[in-house]
């Protein structure tokens, strides 16, 4: 059964009435651009063929009944009262009314049943994908017009400030505005994009090492107070600079001295993924995986050895990736320390990935990763 009908099913079975609108908002992988963008700097995610699906219908008053049909569970509430947060999956939804009614938008209540093939907490972004579903679900069935950049923003704001998770803007932005063929260049000050072509049907291959460690948050701030020193430090030699996406590898390289040897490395990471981004952009535009990967690859190495996020368990899978014939390129993704590497694989060659990939993993680990091979696809979208 595809997602769009058993969505369509399970919402005529428990509100005994036809969907207006079917929406489905995809999760996402980012090919390049590792801790770039609180640094102001350049990411490239693709939209991927797995998504958050919502059949909903709008209800006269102000009620909105809600069903997440994978956790089987419901939820109700107003959208004249909306409590905070109370760390159930509804606060996504919620959280959405919520920066959608702040934004000055009227919202009707609705009817929604809720299904995704995005995997939880697996570095594809599954709540990224709910938050733009539902806001996507609101504007259709609203009437009301929202350009896609600030709807991503708007669910950020949801996923900020409501639900009180501090990410950035790129998973939002990936959901709303991914295009099937295509990732997405995000300068992540400005939120200027643009569509850049990926090589015919290569797959995205997301590896989890299934592995969550605490220390990935803690030593996430570290990492931005060491690129913040890094920016203050440089400032004084480099007037103008408000992030280390305005400096150069050229003017680092100049003004080193300055830098503590550990702040040095961070900053060299970030200013060297900045550009890597840049280049594999051109790279994809002239259909060359080759140099996409072998950025990836060289992403990973400095995400290992200058930014030190990286850990025993994703080096394995990056490093067996990179030996697969027909892989272009892996990298760990995501914040590190645990999570998911993600490569690029020549359809032919997924077979060969998966087994080598898996079984470098068990004989290092004694345990299976999770692999999810994707395609890419369009953005958040109304089916229905
Ligand atoms: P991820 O890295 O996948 O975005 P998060 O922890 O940010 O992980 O978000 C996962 C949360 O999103 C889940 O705990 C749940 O509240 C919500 N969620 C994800 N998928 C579903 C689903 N299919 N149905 C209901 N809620 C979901
Ligand atoms: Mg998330």
């Amino acid at each position: 059964m595809t997602m769009q009908s058993k969505v369509t099913a399970a919402f005529q079975s428990r509100f005994r009435r036809q969907p207006e609108a079917v929406v489905r908002a995809p999760g996402r992988a980012n090919l390049l651009g590792g801790h770039t963008d609180y640094n102001d700097g350049y990411v490239l995610p693709v939209a991927l063929d797995r998504a958050a699906w919502i059949a909903a219908a709008p209800t006269a008053g102000p009620d909105v009944h809600l069903h997440a049909l994978d956790l089987n569970k419901s939820a109700a509430f107003s959208l004249e009262r909306i409590s905070p947060a109370n760390g159930e999956w509804a606060d996504y939804p919620c959280g959405v009314a919520w920066a959608l009614q702040d934004a000055g938008l009227g919202l009707l209540g609705m009817e929604a049943v809720l299904t995704s093939s995005v995997p939880v907490g697996s570095g594809l972004s599954s709540s990224a994908a709910i938050e733009v579903a539902f806001a996507y679900t609101w504007q259709v069935l609203s009437g009301f017009e929202l350009d896609r950049a600030k709807l991503a923003l708007l669910c950020q704001r949801a996923e900020n400030a409501y639900v009180g998770v501090n990410c950035g803007i790129l998973d939002q932005m990936a959901s709303a505005l991914g295009a099937e063929g295509c990732a997405r260049l995000l300068d992540c000050r400005t939120l200027e994009s643009e569509l850049v072509p990926l090589p015919r049907d290569v797959a995205i291959v997301v590896a989890d090492t299934k592995v969550r460690r605490a220390l990935a948050s803690s030593e996430y701030n570290v990492r931005r107070a060491q690129c913040e020193e890094a920016v203050a430090i440089l400032g004084e030699y480099l007037p103008g600079i408000r992030a280390l996406r305005d400096v150069s590898s050229d003017d680092l390289e100049r003004h080193k001295a300055h830098l503590s040897e550990i702040v040095y490395r961070r900053a060299r990471h970030v200013v060297a993924d900045n550009e890597r981004v840049l280049q594999a952009a051109k790279a994809l535009r002239a259909g060359d995986a080759a140099t996409v990967g072998a950025l990836m690859k060289a992403c990973h190495i400095s995400l290992r050895d200058d930014y030190e996020v990286s850990s025993p368990e994703l080096d394995v899978l990056a490093e067996a990736a990179w030996e697969v014939e027909g892989c272009y390129g892996a990298r760990l993704t995501g914040a590190g320390f645990g999570g998911c590497t993600v490569a690029l694989v020549a359809p032919g060659a997924l077979p060969d990935f998966e087994t080598r990939v898996v079984a470098a993993y068990e004989a290092a680990f004694d345990r299976a990763p999770d692999i999810y091979a994707c395609r890419s696809a369009n953005g958040v979208e109304r089916m229905v």
